[in-house]
């Protein structure tokens, strides 16, 4: 009966998925513990009559803790990870030659599509987990023994704008034992729809922040959620000790944008590195035909599924339209304008995770896919 006319095939999902967030928030037993995607902050206010790019991550936060959720954290706290991670992996690849270009992972759409369409191109995806995984896989980590101690079991929520996001959470390579990283996924519009079950009402709400230690995230991270994101937010990672910004300002002016396919090429160590971002399934599958027919070379691809990348997720309040777009990739620069820490290696709390937790415990950022050729 709660279900809306906008989800057609996801009525039983939608249903499900917020019956999961109930059932845990009641036990006692469970450690509730949520993430929130970058565009889900510039987007979830259309659902309460605000304007696109409006950024409500106070009020979200207040919602969920409202809902009984034990701790908010940040997903761009965990792009950070991702960002860390994955540019160390392009430098090393960039130095053997080997798989390259290096093709983003963060996005499940896309992964799933390589997978069907281009298994022989799968080793060319980095290995490194979506943030979103990443981040279930180390809070999994981080309240492993405490959990034990206290009889408790720690349930990570990922509030996502995508519904791709729920497939990824469920792929087997990314649990262990039978435990997953990320345990229940809702998107913007299920999350709006568990706002009002509960009564709750948004607009009045007062803000929190998000709670600590992974409740701080860089610039860097929270651009994840426009296209071109990510790749600035590695490249701005690449470049971290060349002063000369007027060359990073050109590269950034190349990456922003809704263009189909952007590009840009900038110096590494005396080395010139070519990237590509690409948004929109169509554009991807364009590009990597003219790859394979040698038309084109690049040593970094950026792929986003959705046009716009995720600030346009399936998942996302609708109706949408570039304008709308736009304002919600704005929403985003905004704050990465407004940032206290700007690039991700400065972030002082995803730096002092890689001294500790993940120093012997590298695997829980990474994941090896197979090629599932089933089209
Ligand atoms: Fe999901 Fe779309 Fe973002 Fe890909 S681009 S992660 S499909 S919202």
């Amino acid at each position: 009966g709660q279900c809306r006319a906008v989800c057609p095939t996801g009525a039983i999902i939608i249903k499900n998925d917020n019956q999961k967030v109930w059932e845990a928030v009641h036990d006692k037993s469970k450690r509730v513990i949520a993430q929130i995607a970058p565009a889900v902050r510039v987007a979830l206010g259309e659902e309460f009559g605000l304007n696109p790019g409006e950024v409500t991550i106070g009020k979200i936060v207040s919602a969920l803790k409202t809902l009984g959720v034990d701790e908010v954290y940040d997903t761009a706290f965990a792009a950070d990870m991702t960002v860390i991670e994955e540019s160390k992996e392009f430098v090393e690849r960039l130095i053997t030659g080997e798989n390259l270009p290096l093709f983003t992972s963060c996005c499940p759409g896309w992964v799933k599509f390589a997978e069907n369409k281009f298994p022989d191109m799968v080793d060319n995806i980095s290995t490194c987990k979506s943030p979103q995984q990443m981040f279930g896989a180390v809070i999994k980590e981080y309240y492993k023994n405490k959990d034990k101690k206290e009889g408790k079991e720690t349930i990570m929520i990922s509030v996502m704008p995508c519904t791709a996001k729920k497939a990824e959470a469920a792929r087997e390579e990314l649990q262990h034992n039978g435990i997953r990283d990320v345990d229940v996924v809702i998107t913007t519009q299920e999350l709006a729809l568990l706002i009002r079950e509960a009564g709750i009402i948004f607009d009045q709400l007062e803000e929190e922040s998000f709670d600590m230690p992974f409740g701080l995230a860089s610039g860097s991270g929270i651009i994840f959620g426009a296209t071109g994101g990510v790749t600035e937010a590695v490249v701005t990672r690449l470049l971290r000790d060349k002063p000369d910004h007027s060359a990073k300002d050109i590269l950034f002016s190349n990456v922003r944008g809704m263009d189909n396919l952007k590009e840009a090429v900038f110096n590494v160590d005396g080395k010139e590195v070519k990237i590509a971002i690409v948004h929109g399934l169509k554009s991807a599958d364009k590009l990597i035909k003219q790859i394979k027919a040698g038309e084109r070379h690049y040593d970094f691809i950026e792929v986003m599924a959705c046009p716009g990348g995720c600030i346009a997720g399936g998942g996302q309040p609708v109706p949408m339209n570039t304008e709308m777009r736009k304002e919600r990739a704005k929403g985003l620069y905004k704050l990465d304008r407004t940032s206290h820490i700007k690039s991700s290696e400065k972030n002082p709390l995803v730096m002092s995770l890689f001294e500790d937790i993940l120093k012997d415990n590298h695997e829980l950022l990474h994941v090896h896919k197979k090629a599932e050729a089933e089209v």
